[in-house]
Parts: C-alpha cells; sequence; structure tokens
C-alpha cells in the first residue's frame, strides 16, 4: 500500500470550515498555487510563516509519495496600496521613491526573498512565475469576462461585476460576507463613480501619463489588478480547477473571493477543491504591524538587534518555534517563548545528531522487550497520524521529544538496543530522522560550535574518568554538577563509559 493510502491526510478546508479528506483530482499527483509576496520591501515574519506552513504541506505531502507541483507566484505589478483600487502600486512607488527603475526593485527584493527562505530551510517552489511575465494572459481572461458579460470598461479601466455575479454564482462563498451588507456598506472613494457598484473590482487600470509600469491592451495603456494575476498563474500551471489553494489568512477577503469569482466568471468551474488559510503572528499579543513598532524582519530576529529581543535567535530555531502552534492558531513572539523554543530545539537537535550516528548491536538471540518495541511502533505510527491530523506540527513535535527520550536511553545504556529487534530500530531511527529532516525541515543550526562544544566535552569527560580512577570523587561530582547546571547531563554507563546529552 502506498503511504498516502495508508494515512490519508484531512485538512481543514476553508470553503466548508470543515475537515476534509484530501481527495487529488489525479491520483497521485498534486497542484498548489500559494499567492507569493510583493517584492516591495523586506519579508516580514508573518509571511516567512505563511511560507514555512506551505512547505510543511509539500514536504509532508511528497513524503507520502505525491508528485505536487508547487506554484507560488512572485507579485511585482499591480498591487495597490489598499484593497479598494486605490493608492499607488507598491513596486512603482518604492521606484520612484529611490529613484529606480521598478525591474531594480523587484530585483532587490526578490533575491532578499530568497535569502531568507533559503535561511529558514523553506524549499523553493515548483514553479515561480511573476505578474509581469503573464500579461498577456491576463489581457486574455479579462476581455473574457468583458465578453462573458460580467466585466464592464470605464474610462481605459475595467471592473468586475460584483453583483451581476453574484445573481449567477455566488460571492462570499469563501468569505462567508454577504453581498447585500457589502454594498450598504463600505467607505466612499474617488473612483467609485467609475465602478457600478463599490464592492466592484479593478481587472485592469489605465495608467496615467505619469505612470511607469504599463502595458498596451485593448482599452489603452494600463496595467493588471492585482487578483487577476493569481486566477491566471494558478490555472495557467495547474488547470482550471486543481487541488489545493493556500496564503495568508488576511488574503481570504477579498484577493481569494475574487479569484474565484473571476475564475468561474471566466472558466465556469469552481477553480480550487481545498483552500487552506494560515494564520497571523503577534508580538506579546498585539498584531505585529509597523506603526506598532512590534515588527521585526528575520535579520533582526537572528542578530537579535530589535528593542524587543533580549538575543538573537537561529533560523532553525525560529522555524521549530513556529512550527510549535498550530498552522491555523495564532502565533505569539515573546522572549520567553523564544528562549523555551530555543532550548526545546536543542534538545531535539541533539536527539538527532545521536541517533543519526547510532548502529543497531544486538544479537539475534538477546532476550527482547515487546512493551518497549510496540512504544517504539506506535510513536511511528503517531507521527503519520499527526501530520496527516490536518498537519499538527505541533502535536508531531510533542511525539518527536517522547523519541528523544527513547534515544538518550539508548544512548546511555539505560535502555540496551538489544530489547528491540534490529528492524524495530531502524524503523524509529529512520522515521525519526526523516521526520526532523525531511518533513519538518528542521536541520541543526549552521554553526561551527558543535564540533567545538563536542571536542570540549570530550576532554572533561576524560578528566572525569581520571578522577574516578584515581578515587577523586570530589572533583569527579565537580565536573558532572558543573557541566549539568549548564544543561550537559553527563551519563555513567557499564565499565566506566560515559555519554552526555544536552538539555
Ligand atoms: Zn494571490
Amino acid at each position: 500500500m502506498n503511504l498516502y493510502d495508508a494515512h490519508p491526510v484531512y485538512l481543514t478546508n476553508s470553503l466548508s470550515g470543515q475537515k476534509e479528506r484530501l481527495e487529488p483530482i489525479s491520483p497521485g499527483y498534486i497542484g498548489m498555487y500559494v499567492c507569493g509576496p510583493t517584492v516591495y520591501n523586506d519579508v516580514h515574519l508573518g509571511n516567512v510563516r505563511t511560507f514555512m506552513m506551505f512547505d510543511i504541506v509539500t514536504r509532508y505531502l511528497r513524503f507520502l509519495g505525491f508528485k505536487v507541483r508547487y506554484v507560488r507566484n512572485i507579485t511585482d505589478v499591480g498591487h495597490l496600496e489598499n484593497d479598494a483600487d486605490e493608492g499607488e502600486d507598491k513596486i512603482a512607488k518604492k521606484a520612484r521613491l529611490e529613484q529606480l527603475e521598478p525591474m531594480e526593485v523587484v530585483k532587490h527584493y526578490t533575491e532578499g526573498f530568497h535569502e531568507v527562505m533559503r535561511q529558514f530551510n523553506i524549499l523553493p517552489p515548483s514553479i515561480e512565475p511573476s505578474a509581469t511575465g503573464h500579461i498577456v494572459e491576463q489581457i486574455e481572461i479579462v476581455k473574457k469576462l468583458v465578453a462573458n458579460g460580467l466585466a464592464y470598461e470605464v474610462n481605459g479601466s475595467v471592473y468586475f461585476d460584483v453583483e451581476k455575479y453574484d445573481k449567477e454564482h455566488h460571492y462570499g462563498i469563501l468569505s462567508g460576507r454577504v453581498i447585500d451588507e457589502l454594498l450598504e456598506s463600505g467607505r466612499k472613494l474617488d473612483s467609485q463613480d467609475e465602478k457600478r457598484n463599490k464592492i466592484d473590482f479593478a481587472i485592469w487600470k489605465k495608467a496615467s501619463p505619469y505612470h511607469i509600469m504599463r502595458w498596451p491592451s485593448p482599452w489603452g495603456d494600463g496595467f493588471p489588478g492585482w487578483h487577476i494575476e493569481c486566477t491566471v498563474m494558478s490555472t495557467k500551471y495547474l488547470g482550471e480547477t486543481f487541488d489545493i489553494h493556500g496564503g495568508g489568512i488576511d488574503l481570504k477577503f477579498p484577493h481569494h473571493e475574487c479569484e474565484i469569482a473571476q475564475a468561474m466568471g471566466a472558466n465556469h468551474k469552481r477553480p480550487v477543491n481545498y483552500w487552506i488559510h494560515s494564520n497571523m503572528l503577534t508580538v506579546n499579543g498585539q498584531k505585529m504591524s509597523k506603526s506598532l513598532g512590534n515588527s521585526f524582519l528575520p535579520r533582526e530576529l537572528f542578530a537579535g538587534t530589535h528593542p524587543l529581543l533580549d538575543k538573537g535567535y537561529g533560523p532553525m530555531t525560529v522555524r521549530f518555534f513556529m512550527l510549535q502552534s498550530h498552522y491555523s492558531s495564532t502565533l505569539d513572539f515573546s522572549n520567553e517563548a523564544l528562549q523555551a523554543g530555543e532550548k526545546g530545539f536543542r534538545r531535539l537537535a541533539s536527539a538527532l545528531g545521536i541517533v543519526k550516528k547510532m548502529t543497531y548491536s544486538g544479537t539475534v538471540g538477546s532476550s527482547r522487550d515487546s512493551a518497549l518495541s510496540n512504544t517504539l511502533n506506535a510513536q511511528v505510527e503517531s507521527l503519520f497520524a499527526q501530520m496527516s491530523d490536518d498537519f499538527n506540527t505541533a502535536k508531531t513535535l510533542a511525539v518527536l521529544f517522547d523519541m528523544a527520550s527513547r534515544i538518550n536511553d539508548f544512548k546511555s545504556g539505560n535502555t540496551p538496543l538489544s530489547s528491540v529487534s534490529a528492524e524495530d530500530f531502524e524503523r524509529f531511527r529512520s522515521t525519526f530522522i526523516a521526520f526532523m529532516e525531511e518533513v519538518l525541515g528542521l536541520t541543526e543550526e549552521e554553526t561551527q560550535n558543535d564540533a567545538l562544544l563536542e571536542g570540549v566535552i570530550g576532554v572533561l569527560i576524560d578528566l572525569r574518568k581520571k578522577a574516578r580512577t584515581d578515587k577523586n570523587f570530589a572533583l569527579s561530582d565537580k565536573i558532572r554538577d558543573e557541566l549539568k547546571s549548564r544543561g550537559v547531563q553527563l551519563m555513567d554507563g557499564k565499565n566506566g563509559e560515559m555519554s552526555y546529552t544536552i538539555d
């Protein structure tokens, strides 16, 4: 049986609000689209959390044996300063302020984004299309929506007619917004006179004479609306209906609602079977935002240079820390929580280092502990069960901690390896390593200090052995206690051998 048949995945579909079994359109294949960054400034930690979440989805589905085509776009045009088709294009504004070509802005921040993704061990998508690379397709779909009677042109801009669409389909299917309430509420806007209704949204915008990012179209020079690019790039690479669409919860409305309307309006098909939304980050219980001064960048987090941080944290520690919360809950950053995360990650990384070097020793006739074998096998099963239950990384980590304790027992000799069969041990060992490295993407921090630390502890172990041979127990105990107070636990094994674990 395939791994994915043995461990079917259940995920919370934002469209239904229910946990549903993942049934791919083509058996063995998954197509997934995630809204990527708008590359006009440094990627912030909230975005990192979103992309890390979909990295986990991709990694786990691949681990189960699916072939995953993961498309994550780069927004390099069309994202205006607010959701109501008002304000400047974010990229064009940055280019104007810094006296750069828009594509210089795009290249600079795209490279910075990729670097941050690499630091967090977030794998690149299969395809990373950009909005400016798909202007022709965007014009085509706008033409189609006009031809289908769901969009109208006014003064060189084209708007999607939400009220008309709602008569045939259902606007609000994802967000639960009710169209009558949307028509009632909302601010009055300058460009509203162009729109038939204030909830209509631009799919093509006329460029003013000063607008630098512009393309010729049947409606004159202009640029695409933000929502249309995702409809074009998702369906171009994944088909008119595909499996999973993801993004941060802040994109659910209006962005994703508009994507559904555009795709339904153009292709008469529901574009996405499963919608997944990841929740937000908070700092000390408050929403992370520039205006509150509590928003820090990944590099400030690594270096500990932001006033709110006591010290810096490595990317793997932060990755571990983020995975300790389920993606659908908010995640709160605080010094205390990060420090606890650092300790926890060190413990798991230490167990990973130990188990990778461990080789089975035990003979065929050794006395076996069948209860222990059952426990090990149950832990292996539990890893799959937790990840298949809506990608529950928090509970998966809890199982890995239990397994880490077992690994330390094997290492110290408290539990002889020979009490389980080679087969059971190997399954336990390889699954622990695979869930740490392949599924959760947790590797040891990139640091030179590990080998150094190992050497120094080795020297102290030798000194302690010598002290014991000399019957200098005061010194022997001092070495053990001092190391313990620093989080290094020495364990005395048989024949005077000593091993250690790091808390
Ligand atoms: Zn999008």
